[in-house]
């Protein structure tokens, strides 16, 4: 299968598409078309481990991969000493026709380590495949969570480093010190001066910027990328719908064809169009409902068809979420725009040049035939965090409760009872000073430090504190560099 760029031209193979991470023209690869599957191949999936599940789908799209290569690399990422869970992303029942998706049991706890460990895996082999003899310089833009999954991936993996940015003010007390604490000889962290989209420009701008591949090319380095925009983060995230699914009917909890929606907390956008993608494969899917917090430039968009960056950045209790221009939507607008890369070009100018663009009310209507949004605001996260509490036992982080929360108002609106799967992106641990607040009232944390929180959810709700959280305690910080958010003070920081 090929893939192409969402700005038109380029025509590549998978694993080219997975080792540059972004086309040159600045946009982002997409395949060819969507392979299909059948009911009955989608019903086996129950029958076989997780790793194999995730093999079954990625041999659909990476076919310049062998069958050796795609069982190795899955075996290696989801296997039983990474995941905390046999399961890898286990369901959990919470009332009779809503389920949690739980994605947070590998090692850094938070939903991205479904593909970041699988990435380095598929970007060595691509690096093999075609000759590469560089050294594959990985740089993230983080909003908290990918940060810390990416440099987990790629520690110590020979032939490449990682460069992560992280906005300096923008994560939790735990994503902070899980990024900082990070130990291998390839791994490097920055704070910059500025927001998630600060971070995300530079390094965007860095991959566009021809100077700066010469002087990475001058050092025997070529740049790739480890954020959604890689094809090979999407892939593997389009497997855990299946996953899902599967298990679903294989519990009799769900027909195998009936519809069910799925709710995803969103900030980039890669997530909930990993479920886009499995729609379009055959999943018997009826509604995909984007949730947001506060920073709802997705919610206005799914309403209105205009997408405006002309608003106010919050910084909010799910800081993972806390993003404006939310990369991967340029892969749905593609395929709304009938595969015209001209079109997003277009919309894509002037998304840069004016803040804004606008899909017209045919696309919308199109659109929202599938796609649901909402929005939720730290008071609703918190009130949902603990009335899922109180009603259920379940204890769910920030981002999972603007979903659960967003899922409620949906359901309350349209009536629509189609069976439901909140995809839960993080632990509670994560973010425990605000999970604790929700549960125990603003005063019980005053004055705490994060593991001091951690102590006091375990003894109030008994769920354990993660072995990572409680390590980070002990470890030293290895990672104190702080840039501005110019891209002339990035590149140098990358360069350094
Ligand atoms: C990254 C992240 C999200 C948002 O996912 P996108 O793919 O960026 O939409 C939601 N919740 C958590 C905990 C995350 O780390």
């Amino acid at each position: 299968m090929s893939y192409f760029s969402t700005r038109g031209g380029t025509v590549v193979t998978a694993s080219q598409a997975i080792l540059a991470g972004l086309a040159p023209n600045g946009g982002l690869y997409v395949p060819a078309m969507f392979p299909q599957v059948s009911r009955q191949w989608i019903a086996a999936l129950a029958q076989i481990p997780y790793a194999k599940r995730a093999a079954a789908v990625l041999s659909l799209y990476l076919e310049d991969y062998t069958p050796q290569q795609i069982e190795e690399a899955t075996a290696a990422a989801y296997s039983a000493d990474r995941f905390d869970d046999p399961a890898i992303a286990p369901m959990r029942h919470l009332d009779s026709n809503t389920w949690l998706l739980e994605l947070f049991h590998g090692p850094t706890l938070a939903f991205k380590d479904m593909a970041l460990q699988l990435l380095p895996h598929l970007v060595r082999d691509a690096a093999r495949k075609n000759g590469e003899q560089r050294e594959i310089s990985i740089l993230v833009a983080t909003s908290g969570d990918t940060g810390k999954a990416a440099l987990e991936g790629f520690r110590d993996v020979p032939g490449t480093s990682c460069t992560v940015f992280y906005p300096k003010k923008g994560v939790s007390a735990v994503q902070q010190l899980q990024m900082t604490t990070t130990g291998g000889s390839n791994t490097r962290v920055i704070a910059v001066e500025g927001n998630f989209d600060d971070a995300q420009t530079g390094v965007k701008n860095l991959f566009a910027s021809k100077e700066f591949a010469d002087r990475m090319n001058a050092s025997g380095r070529v740049l790739s990328s480890a954020n959604s925009i890689n094809f090979g983060r999407l892939v593997p995230q389009v497997v855990y719908y299946f996953s899902a699914y599967a298990d679903l009917a294989a519990s009799g909890a769900i027909a195998c064809g009936e519809l069910v929606n799925f709710v995803v907390p969103t900030g980039n956008f890669g997530d909930i169009l990993a479920a886009w993608y499995a729609k379009n494969m055959g999943l018997p899917v009826h509604r995909l409902i984007c949730a947001s917090n506060r920073n709802n430039v997705l919610t206005d968009f799914f309403d209105t068809g205009i997408y405006s960056t002309h608003r106010v950045f919050f910084r909010t209790t799910s800081p993972s979420m806390d993003i404006l221009v939310s990369s991967n939507l340029e892969r749905l607008l593609y395929e709304i725009a009938d595969r015209d890369g001209e079109l997003v070009s277009v919309w894509m100018r002037q998304l840069k040049e004016s803040g804004s663009y606008s899909i017209g009310d045919q696309r919308r209507e199109e659109l929202s035939k599938t796609f649901a949004a909402g929005c939720a605001d730290d008071k609703q996260t918190a009130a949902e965090i603990a009335a899922l509490y109180a009603r259920t036992g379940c204890v769910v982080d920030t981002h999972t409760a603007v979903a659960a929360r967003v899922l409620a108002d949906y359901r309350y609106r349209t009536h629509d009872q189609t069976p439901a799967v909140v995809v839960s992106t993080a632990s509670p641990y994560k973010f425990c000073a605000d999970v604790l607040a929700a549960l125990s009232g603003a005063e019980s944390v005053a004055g705490l430090d994060a593991f001091a929180c951690a102590d006091k959810l375990e003894q109030l709700t008994g769920v354990p504190v993660p072995p990572q959280v409680r390590a980070l305690r002990e470890l030293p910080v290895r990672h104190t560099a702080v840039c501005a958010k110019d891209p002339a003070s990035m590149a140098d920081a990358v360069l350094a």
